[in-house]
């Protein structure tokens, strides 16, 4: 009876919190609202851009700037649908293959997703990438674009994550490609869309001024314009009266505070709602936000932490043992643990340059004391509880024995 009763209670509880959220895909990453409010611009230029295809010509490179979640995915997405059913329509042929870097991170992968959104793959089963050089590789693909007389806009999303990991000679081949495409009839295009302002910085000069023949600035969304966006979109995904407007505009300002993302309001907006779910809420309040915040930030510095190098991992160990953690003992600490662990300790400019870097990621954080007439020194310390440290790095075998104690 009693487990009957649990039962029930269980699906009550679900049936309930269920009824918070209507449309739960609305609040993921992937999900693509069909108006683009603040980006009318930007689309429209695009759109120009492209709507050359329809006279039969190449249109320019394309090159899309603008920090995390300021709508660049979701701009190049909207209009390429729109795009290709135009095009269809029209009965032109266009094929605009979208391929994410950061998620095909090696240079063989994204060779690899071309080949198949472009059909290559369906055609010539036997392409094995993987035994050919990245030159060969490029010059199947685009053998094939050419035959076929394909009229191509590629899209690059997160280019410069490629260009980190894999360098620019695969951009160099596709800009390069193109005369030999026109003179078969076909063309191809590029849209790189990146998250990096500096990134041009790194390509070969040849690329970059192949590579943006035309460029697009995004910019952050303004509190109020986040405030907006997520109206809409709590429109569409939340019941009648399942959320507080107060706690919409907690969402925006707290995303606007960083550097107006709306991915990162989004994502509150989502995880707040679970957790007003799990407490089987009425209705998603300001402290489901603040309590999300907490949890975002928990998860994604546990995600650093449990993805660095062992020597990371050795470094933030030793800061949250070191006493006075300043450099040279946080230094002394480090050594000490990889002893332990019989890893050669990396040098202390490197391990300086570390905790730079997880000062960046926002995991330790460094501030100049003064000692009075010994004058200035460092302090280092960890951020994030040191629960979350212990968590992040049990799952690494090294470091069994060193957190025992
Ligand atoms: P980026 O590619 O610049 O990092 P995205 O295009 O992925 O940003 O946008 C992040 C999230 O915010 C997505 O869920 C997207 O649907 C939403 N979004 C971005 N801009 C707008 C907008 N102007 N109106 C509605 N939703 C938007
Ligand atoms: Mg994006």
């Amino acid at each position: 009876m009693i487990a009957d009763n649990n039962i029930d209670d269980i699906f009550d509880r679900a049936a309930k919190g269920r009824a918070l959220v209507r449309n739960r895909q609305s609040l993921t990453i992937d999900y693509v609202p069909d108006r683009l409010p603040f980006r009318d611009a930007e689309s429209t230029a695009l759109a120009q851009t492209l709507s050359t295809v329809f006279k039969g010509a190449r249109p320019s490179n394309v090159l899309l700037f603008g920090k995390p979640g300021t709508g660049k995915t979701a701009v190049v997405k909207t209009v390429a649908g729109r795009l290709q059913k135009k095009a269809a329509d029209a009965g032109i042929e266009v094929t605009v293959p979208i391929i994410n870097a950061k998620l095909s991170n090696s240079a063989y992968k994204i060779l690899f997703e071309i080949a198949e959104l472009t059909g290559l793959n369906r055609e010539d089963k036997k392409v094995h990438f993987t035994g050919l050089s990245m030159g060969e590789a490029t010059d199947r693909i685009l053998q094939y674009m050419q035959k076929k007389k394909m009229h191509v806009i590629l899209v690059i999303d997160e280019i410069d994550s490629l260009v980190d990991r894999n360098g620019d000679d695969v951009l160099y081949s596709f800009t390069r490609a193109n005369e030999r495409m026109m003179a078969k009839g076909g063309f191809i295009s590029l849209i790189g869309i990146s998250n990096s302002l500096t990134f041009k910085d790194k390509l070969d000069p040849r690329v970059r001024s192949s590579l943006s023949e035309e460029e697009t600035v995004f910019n952050p969304y303004t509190v109020e314009q986040l405030r907006q966006i997520l109206s809409e979109r709590a429109k569409i995904a939340f019941s009648e009266g399942a959320i507080a407007d107060a706690a919409i505009n907690l969402c925006a300002a707290m995303a606007g505070r960083e550097h107006g993302d709306a991915r990162k309001a989004i994502d509150l907006l989502r995880v707040a709602a679970e957790l007003a779910e799990r407490e089987r809420a009425q209705k998603v309040e300001e402290r489901h936000v603040r309590a999300a915040q907490d949890k975002i930030e928990k998860d994604t510095s546990h995600e650093v932490i449990r993805n660095a190098t062992t020597h990371t991992k050795f470094v933030i160990l030793a800061i949250t043992k070191s006493k006075n953690g300043n450099t040279g003992e946080v230094y002394e600490v480090y050594s000490a643990l990889c002893r332990r662990a019989d890893q050669e300790p990396l040098t202390q400019r490197r391990v300086t340059q570390i905790v730079a870097e997880l000062d960046q990621l926002g995991i330790v954080s460094t501030d100049v004391v003064s000692q009075g007439r010994y004058g200035r020194s460092q302090k280092i310390r960890v951020t994030v509880p040191l629960q979350t440290v212990k968590d992040a790095l049990r799952g690494d075998s090294s470091f069994a024995e060193l957190l025992a104690d």
